[in-house]
């Protein structure tokens, strides 16, 4: 044992001091004993944006959150280098966020993907401890096994456990569930001083809060406790077309305002054939809506309103009568009302079919200039403006979302009767970064621009940099004129983080300090400088 250590330390020093060479000598496979350093790969220098090609000069395959803590506690403790490290989970962000330029990047998928169950009775919670690598999609597929699911969720499941939970987490199950950062119970992280800490809202709870939405600068989650309930069955999967903005917006409000019947909210802006044709490939149902898209300097716009109600067969809900009373309430376009019955793995396995289909036609592996942010409830009328003027919808290609969140505490809470954690859907002691909620709505919005630029199609280097320089023309616009607050944020400077997270900043930099003070972690976020 001693000698591992000895040889592993030995080794990393090795590595620094290659690191730090100008000659980099580390070209070739290497074993750096019980710590598997390997050389870079393509998939360390890439992500799902394919924006940022920036490779680190060496990649971490650990097989145990030990192997991570020897990488940080050397790092931490040595003056030699001005190493960093990044966690990467999928690779799927959009501006180099898991990237680790000349550092070394740690590849969360080789921790062991074991999952424990705990199926409580009785009124008790149930959870899985998972490893921070792990996918949801693995996660999901293991407790569907004991009648069990995650409560809250992203639209594709293709990602991490530790990479989602770094950010948030959204999707339709929000508004009523929280994020999946509300839906944690405990983590284990390796923090920037290499420490191995277990935290949870009663033991460590700053740790624990800075790590959910932290944006990977304060530790690495090499597990995580997450809630479970009870999966349905089956799923009623229901879409409602509109062609006025307000309306839309109208209803997806009256929706999240009614979690004990409904248990899935989201919505999408209808451009054109593609959008219509592409958000469909994983709705079965036969949808006859053939509107008419106007000009190119006159179009017309729809908007499409999903929502989804669970069957749980065994406990008799009528979910078609719940539908119809709630439809009955609902102003969408005359006989636009589409209602489809699949499986609950379908449903929240949906985008999976879209990317098959992508794939398929080469559409996939393209450039991704996508800007996700969050508005405020006061701000989406004009924020719809701003994108409109921004965009050319007959040319868009991609997939507009927009749908409500509700930032304030949940009424069908299972925290609260099981006092395990806050009750907030949104809680304010994490690093998330929202709009500030100055006029008390309820209500904000998330809109996701999920544009692709396909180089094949004539989207090439110029045509990539113009789109992000809109993007970010939106993205400054509308955080100083509505309050607006980019989700899943890319920030060029320091002085625009500063601006993102406003009055939380000090907190922010604060935990920095504490946790991780020479800036080891998560350089792609370009947030703090690696320090001596
Ligand atoms: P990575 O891209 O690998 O990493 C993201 C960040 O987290 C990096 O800074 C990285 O260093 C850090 N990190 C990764 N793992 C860890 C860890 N274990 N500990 C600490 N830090 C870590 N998001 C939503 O919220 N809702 C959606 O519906 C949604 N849909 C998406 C659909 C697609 C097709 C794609 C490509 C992305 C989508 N996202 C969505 C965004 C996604 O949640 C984020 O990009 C997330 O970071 C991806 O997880 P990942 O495992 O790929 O993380």
């Amino acid at each position: 044992m001693e000698v591992a250590m000895v040889c592993t330390r030995f080794s990393l020093l090795i590595l620094i001091l290659s690191l730090c060479s100008p000659y980099k000598f580390i070209q070739s496979p290497m074993d750096f004993g019980p710590l598997n350093l390997l050389p870079t790969t393509t998939t360390a220098s890439s992500d799902f944006g394919r924006i940022l090609f920036h490779s680190p000069a060496a990649v971490l395959k650990p097989q145990s959150s030990r192997d991570i803590s020897l990488l940080l506690s050397f790092l931490s403790g040595s003056s030699l280098s001005k190493v960093t490290v990044a966690a990467r989970g999928a690779g799927h962000s959009i501006h180099g966020q898991a990237q680790a330029l000349d550092g070394i990047v740690v590849e969360m998928c080789s921790l062991p993907a074991d999952i424990e169950f705990y199926k409580g009775g009785g009124g008790e919670i149930s959870y899985a401890d998972v490893s921070g690598g792990v996918m949801w999609i693995d996660l999901l597929e293991q407790s569907l096994k004991l009648g069990l699911a995650p409560r809250s969720w992203t639209d594709y499941l293709y990602l991490t456990v530790g990479g989602t939970l770094s950010n948030a987490g959204i999707s339709g199950q929000t508004f009523k569930h929280g994020p999946q950062i509300s839906n944690v119970l405990q983590l284990e992280v390796v923090t920037g001083r290499g420490q191995i800490v277990t935290c949870s809202p009663s033991k460590d709870a700053d740790l624990f809060n800075a790590v959910l939405g932290g944006l990977g600068q304060f530790g690495i989650i090499t597990r995580a406790r997450i809630l479970l309930q009870e999966a349905p069955q089956k799923v009623k999967w229901v879409r409602a077309f509109y062609d006025d903005f307000s309306t839309f917006t109208k209803d997806q409000e009256l929706l999240v305002s009614t979690p004990d019947l409904v248990d899935y909210v989201e919505g999408f802006i209808v451009l054109n054939e593609q959008s219509l044709h592409s958000s469909s490939i994983a709705f079965p149902a036969n949808v006859d809506f053939n509107p008419d898209f106007g000009t190119k300097t006159d179009p017309n716009i729809y908007y499409c309103i999903e929502f989804a109600v669970h069957d749980y067969q065994q406990k008799n809900t009528n979910v078609e009568q719940v539908v119809e009373v709630i439809s009955r309430q609902m102003s969408y376009m005359v006989s636009q009302l589409y209602s489809v019955e699949v499986s609950y793995f379908d449903f929240l396995n949906r985008v999976r079919m879209e990317e098959m289909s992508l794939r398929s036609i080469g559409l996939w592996e393209v450039h991704h200039p996508w800007l996700n942010m969050f508005v405020p409830k006061a701000g989406i009328n004009d924020f719809k403006d701003l994108l409109m003027d921004n965009i050319s919808p007959d040319s868009f290609e991609g997939l507009i979302l927009i749908y409500p969140l509700l930032r304030d505490k949940s009424e069908v809470s299972w925290f609260n009767r099981c006092s395990v954690h806050p009750s907030d859907r949104w809680d304010t002691n994490t690093s998330v970064v929202l709009p500030d909620s100055g006029s008390m709505d309820r209500v904000m919005y998330v809109v996701g621009i999920l544009r692709s630029a396909n180089p094949e199609g004539g989207c090439s280097h110029h045509c990539l940099q113009e789109l992000l320089r809109r993007h970010r023309g939106i993205a400054d616009t509308a955080g100083v004129q509505l309050g607006a607050k980019q989700y899943l944020a890319h920030h060029p400077t320091p002085s625009g983080w500063h601006q993102h997270f406003g009055r939380r900043w000090e907190r922010f930099a604060e935990r920095k300090t504490r946790f991780d003070p020479l800036g080891i972690l998560g350089p792609g976020q370009g947030i703090f400088p690696r320090r001596d």
